[in-house]
């Protein structure tokens, strides 16, 4: 499992990060200490401490526009994309709740592992 925490940082890119609340920057000052001494899943329920509570759409991933091809799993950043590829996810659970964003997305992996910590209720339409 801790592969796995690696090849979720390594997807982190800039854009995404400066969605972020600034919990997270705090947050991030202290990643290592995070990343090394913390249980499995704390990581991404900081990463994911804005989307708390809500309910989530299980839905397959569509684009957001030709520019924009790609999100990421708000928990654990993995990507997801209508296009194939390593670790690409097709679909998932995506909250509609935020006034400025479209949607987020939550990929199964997550959903099932932080729904009772997150309070997360999901239906499939
Ligand atoms: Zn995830």
């Amino acid at each position: 499992m801790h592969k796995t925490k690696l090849r979720g940082l390594a997807k982190i890119d800039w854009l995404s990060l400066s969605r972020l609340p600034p919990t997270i920057w705090a947050a991030a000052q202290v990643i290592d200490d995070v990343m090394t001494a913390s249980p499995e899943n704390e990581w991404k329920i900081e990463n994911a401490s804005h989307l708390k509570g809500v309910r989530l759409h299980f839905r397959r991933y569509t684009q957001w526009s030709e520019s924009w091809d790609h999100d990421h799993c708000a928990a654990c950043w993995a990507t997801f994309a209508e296009f194939e590829g390593l670790d690409i996810q097709h679909e998932g659970y995506a909250a509609y709740h935020l006034k400025d964003a479209c949607y987020e997305w939550i990929c199964q992996a997550c959903f099932d592992d932080l729904k009772g910590n997150m309070e997360w209720t999901a239906d499939d339409t």
